[in-house]
């Protein structure tokens, strides 16, 4: 049945594009709608009338218009669903609980041991933060859509579900949906930078560009890349791994096994590691070192600020060589060391980024905070769940009785356990 299949996909299609807008746009009309997604007016109205019997988008009230009907305002039902970002940064995990308006409402923060996490470890953590969740907003948890992880390492998709391959952690492939089995709440994941690059694509600063490298800078080095509108995967959804790009032969040794990783050069620990080389690295685990570091640099103590400078250099070289092999239109700059490097060298670091890059590309690219600040990579994890009810591939649970069809959960397809 090829017709019914492609009405089935278009129809999809446009339920995406209208919703997304609306979660976009906050307010709006019916004929803006039509003209954002380039749409007729009757198509429009559809797919708003499906939305509004979800309980999702609601007529918000009504404004005259001249000589016609009045036009009703819409929005989407900020209560109407629910989506759990999980931000695993290897020495934390955040969870964090999202309104469809993408409003936080709730977070639960676990500080972890690097040297000692596992998988099993994070999925506890994240399990008690949906208790808690559970406990204290019974009414949101009731419409929750499903959970994005955004993990460290390399997340790759395929039929029986995403596996995880944490090189850096030094664990062993890792089965997600088996590994982190949250009961009949819906589990999607994806590596922690292109998490950022979602939000950021979305939310932020990459917002409106179709082509975009967003870098996240934090112990580890990652990042995502929009390339023609779409998160570029690769093969099998590595592509992005720009921390493990060789700027140096025989240079200081990675997490990854190899040498001369640009993340072995301005990850947080590496550059804490060069200004305190006597200390134990328990001394600065976290954002901890990097804030002494800073500390010193703002009262001009000469060798910090002088590794400070280097590490710009080192890095406005790695990021030309993004602008040289992508010619990106943006670079956003996020991770919390990426941002408190933007806030303390900002404009040395763009100018470091053109000094390296061809002339041409070096003309065509802004460099640029990342917008969403602390919130950004759970954020984009609570866009997976997101992105499958705005494309109608999940629903919304319904807060309704027991019994009631419409808190029939969405069938998940897990695979038997031995
Ligand atoms: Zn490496």
């Amino acid at each position: 049945m090829a017709h019914s299949a492609t009405s089935k996909d278009l129809r999809q299609r446009n339920r995406a594009a209208v919703f997304r807008r609306m979660v976009l746009d906050g307010e709006t009309t019916r004929a803006d709608l039509a003209t954002a997604c380039g749409m007729s007016a009757a198509t429009v109205t559809n797919v708003v009338n499906d939305l509004i019997g979800e309980g999702l988008v609601t007529e918000l009230g009504f404004v005259p218009s001249v000589g016609g009907r009045p036009i009703a305002r819409l929005g989407v039902v900020p209560d109407g669903a629910h989506v759990v970002g999980a931000d695993f940064g290897e020495e934390w995990v955040a969870v964090k609980l999202f309104d469809l308006a993408l409003r936080r409402h709730d977070e639960v923060r676990v500080e972890l041991d690097r040297r000692t996490v596992t998988g099993e470890v994070v999925a506890a953590a994240i399990r008690r933060a949906l208790d808690r969740f559970r406990a204290v907003h019974p009414q949101r948890m009731a419409s929750l859509v499903g959970i994005g992880l955004g993990l460290p390492g390399i997340v790759e998709h395929h039929a029986g579900g995403p596996t995880l391959f944490a090189q850096t952690l030094r664990w062993r492939q890792l089965p997600i949906a088996e590994v982190f089995d949250l009961g009949d709440v819906p589990v999607f994941a994806d590596n922690v930078a292109k998490t950022l690059t979602i939000a950021e694509h979305w939310l932020g600063a990459a917002r409106g560009s179709d082509e975009a490298a967003v870098v996240l800078v934090g112990r580890g080095i990652g990042a995502g890349f929009i390339n023609g509108g779409r998160v570029l995967q690769g093969l099998s959804g590595s592509a992005g791994e720009w921390g493990h790009t060789k700027i140096s032969i025989g240079g200081p040794s990675c997490q990854c096994g190899s040498r001369g990783c640009l993340e072995a050069h301005v990850g947080g620990d590496a550059i804490v590691r060069r200004w305190l080389p006597d200390e134990d690295e328990l001394a600065f685990t976290g954002t901890h070192g990097v804030d002494r570091f800073l500390a010193a640099v703002a009262d001009d103590d000469p060798r910090a600020v002088r590794i400070l400078d280097d590490s710009i250099e080192v890095l406005g070289l790695g990021l030309a060589n993004l602008v040289n092999m992508l010619n990106p239109e943006r670079i956003v700059v996020g991770g919390w060391l990426g941002q408190r490097l933007m806030a303390v060298r900002g404009a040395e670091l763009e100018r470091a980024v053109r000094s390296y890059s061809l002339a041409r590309p070096a003309q065509q690219v802004q460099v640029v905070p990342c917008l969403l600040g602390e919130d950004a990579i759970a954020t984009g994890s609570a866009l997976l769940p997101l992105e499958r009810l705005i494309g109608g591939e999940l629903r919304a649970p319904r807060a309704a009785a027991p019994g009631d069809p419409a808190t029939a959960r969405v069938q998940r397809h897990r695979m038997p356990k031995d």
